[in-house]
């Protein structure tokens, strides 16, 4: 029997940190990213183009760039939303863009000042002028499972999206569940559904733990299809929209589940345990994350 693999996307260094009171320094940031590339993570959302005025905690996407250790063969991936951070991220050196286009519109409206249709225009622009660069692109259907303003959302909605998005030239399609609200049963009947609607773009699932379904969510997902999962390192990661919510599913912990399941990720469970346990000190708090407490088994 082949054996079994899943892609991880470490989002720390950008979801992860993107709600923190206490924002980290360049160097922090180049550090905590080099730390997760020698932990193995091969794919890591590393920087955000957004305006540096609306999100202060990612400022110096251009510096953190320019001060990785690249030897790792790692993909680094930059988060644009419009054209210029398109721009941003060429010039920066980015080895993947990232766009997020929500499902519902109010969510859009506050967290990209526009509407689901206009972002989806934004994306087709992006693609075009990605494409034209050699650069590859994914999308993240954000609030794929549910709006913090309003309520549940439809999955024809997030099958549209997906389409569209794959129709323009996405490589992969995440669906994420931006606020934690989703649950096993929604994602076994969504998965499929994208997967049918955005053939040949590879499927990634993006989850946060707020209610504590993440890890259920992650491995239905992986069992229905996606090839690649989001985490981030310590669990930490949270939404301006979703107070209290205690962040991404964690790399470590969705490691050990992954990895005494038989499902190689190609990432060293102790390494990524001790990142999540520097980043907490870092960050001044508990990581969310339970490995760096528990230690992995058999010890
Ligand atoms: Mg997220």
């Amino acid at each position: 029997m082949a054996a079994e693999h899943v892609e991880i996307v470490e989002v720390g260094p950008r979801d992860g940190l993107q709600n923190e009171d206490r924002p980290l320094s360049v160097e922090e940031k180049v550090e905590l990213i080099d730390r997760v590339a020698a932990a193995g993570a091969r794919r890591i959302e590393a920087v955000s183009f957004v305006n540096p005025r609306r999100v202060p905690q990612m400022a110096g996407a251009e510096e953190v760039m320019a001060g990785l250790d690249r030897t790792f063969g790692a993909s680094y991936i930059g988060l644009v939303l419009n054209r210029k951070g398109l721009d941003r991220a060429l010039e920066a050196g980015v080895d993947e863009v990232n766009v997020a286009v929500p499902a519902t519109d109010e969510f859009c409206r506050r967290n990209q000042g526009c509407s689901v249709a206009e972002m989806l225009a934004a994306y087709e622009d992006i693609a075009a002028a990605a494409a034209a660069a050699a650069m590859p692109v994914s999308v993240t259907v954000s609030t794929a499972f549910g709006c913090p303003f309003e309520g549940e959302t439809a999955p024809e909605r997030v099958v549209e999206i997906a389409r569209r998005a794959a129709a323009a030239g996405a490589v992969e399609i995440a669906i994420a569940d931006t606020i934690g609200v989703g649950v096993p049963r929604q994602v076994a009947d969504l998965l499929p559904r994208v997967r049918e609607t955005a053939d040949g773009a590879r499927l990634r699932c993006h989850f946060h733990n707020t209610r504590n379904t993440g890890y259920a969510n992650a491995l239905t997902a992986y069992e229905n299809g996606a090839t690649v999962l989001d985490s981030s390192v310590g669990g930490f990661g949270g939404c301006p929209f979703a107070p209290g919510a205690t962040g991404n599913i964690a790399t470590e912990d969705l490691v050990y589940m992954l990895q005494r399941s038989g499902v190689e990720t190609g990432i060293g469970l102790d390494a990524m345990a001790r990142t999540g346990t520097w980043l907490g000190s870092r960050l001044g708090k508990e990581p969310p994350a339970l490995l760096g407490r528990a230690g992995g088994f058999p010890g």
